[in-house]
């Protein structure tokens, strides 16, 4: 058996291009399973690094491995085969010690490459648009990168590591949605001596609707190419996190902007509620998902966002254009406003990569910028809404003056 073995590996030692029996320490490595393990060490380019003149300190290991080999075998020319195999080795490891300090970087280089390519051959693939199933095909200018249909929740969330056209928009969002995080946990642990309950209670309906909005966008990006069931469900829950953002945005403003007027503010409060509710409700029934409601969907939503026109008149009608940009943060309000619609107007229009198709395939899509405006749009009215808070707590409690207006 041992002898039968032995026979096997001489032969496929044999050089195809000369015929000769030329047996490097690599070759020899491929062909006898005693030498494998060297192989495997040789494969860390760390190891070939720190142990080039290792080979030396090797060489008895090796000459006792190709000793017993060849005791081990019964015919003459397999000792010959050992000896052979021997010699090669001690000058193919001299001449290393000389030349392996010079090709470490490259070969290091070479087998990350390499390492690189065999995982994204082994768990990746992104195909073309054309390749998609119909409901994957949401955007005809991102031409190629786009992930097939997955099945599964784990390949989803491991593709959050990946290039492909969402990587940009899964990490926009979920970025964003751990800065606010961040802010929220140092906001709401204040000692109450610095920030109020009722103001931390205030501030949290913003918080929550922006991690929210931020977490289910990432979350619908991830999950996407998982299947259409899923895919559309969480697309609804993204829509969603649009109505949590609005209403969540909309209390701070409303509450210290009429902060001593409760009959307006409990009207505005209550409207923006119920029309939240109903971008909900319309966002998450099956029939207005289908393409033809689309204008209705849109209406609804562009009507919540609208709606903060009326109480923002109606607080420059009773408190004046200059205080309502000075002390009411309008200036931020309308830059934020602005922010939405010049984001929204973009991914509308699909641009840039109308313009330069297959061009903005896994950067600057018209998606990645709407996801960075909405970003900039919750900071700012983040900003808005603590220079409100701030005046009106300066002002100190309500008095008659202010309550009758
Ligand atoms: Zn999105």
């Amino acid at each position: 058996m041992s002898s039968a073995l032995n026979s096997d590996q001489a032969t496929a030692c044999v050089d195809p291009h000369t015929g000769n029996e030329k047996i490097s320490s690599a070759e020899t490595e491929q062909c006898t399973p005693e030498t494998s393990e060297q192989h495997v060490d040789d494969d860390s380019c760390c190891t070939t690094t720190s142990d080039s003149s290792n080979h030396l300190k090797e060489e008895p290991s090796l000459r006792k491995r190709l000793l017993v080999k060849s005791e081990a075998s019964s015919k003459p020319e397999d000792d010959m085969l050992a000896s052979v195999a021997e010699d090669s080795l001690l000058n193919e490891n001299l001449e290393n010690t000389e030349g392996s300090f010079l090709n470490v970087p490259s070969k290091c280089a070479e087998q990350a490459e390499e390492f690189v390519k065999k995982v994204w051959a082994a768990g990746w693939n992104v195909v073309h648009f054309h390749s998609l199933p119909e409901w994957l095909k949401d955007n005809e200018f991102l031409l190629r990168g786009h992930r097939e249909p997955t099945n599964s929740f784990k390949a989803c969330f491991k593709s959050i590591f990946r290039i492909h056209t969402e990587t940009g928009n899964i990490w926009t969002h979920l970025l964003g949605m751990i800065a606010f995080l961040v802010i929220a946990a140092y906001f709401l642990t204040r000692p109450s001596f610095e920030i109020r309950w009722e103001d931390k209670v205030v501030f949290s309906a913003f918080f929550l609707g922006a991690i929210l909005c931020l977490g289910f966008s990432w979350v619908f990006h991830t999950v996407y190419c998982h299947s259409e069931r899923v895919g559309r469900f969480f697309h609804k829950l993204d829509y969603c996190g649009i109505a949590l953002l609005t209403i969540g945005s909309f209390v701070p403003w409303l509450y210290y902007s009429f902060y001593c007027r409760l009959e307006p503010k409990i009207t505005y409060l209550s409207l923006i509620l119920f029309l939240g509710t109903l971008c909900i409700g319309v966002s998450m029934w099956d029939k207005f998902a289908q393409p033809h409601f689309r204008p209705f969907r849109a209406g609804v939503f562009v009507c919540l966002g609208l709606s903060g026109v009326i109480p923002a008149m109606h607080y420059v009608i009773t408190d004046g254009f200059w205080h309502a940009f000075n002390f009411a943060a309008m200036g931020w309000l309308v830059l934020m406003a602005l922010l939405y619609i010049v984001g929204a107007v973009i991914y509308a229009a699909r641009i840039p990569e109308r313009i330069f198709p297959g061009k903005c395939d896994i950067v600057f899509q018209s998606h990645q910028i709407f996801h960075v405006f909405v970003l900039a749009a919750a900071f700012v009215h983040y900003h808005g809404i603590s220079e409100i808070a701030n005046y009106r707590l300066t002002l100190g409690e309500c008095v008659a003056r202010d309550i009758e207006q």
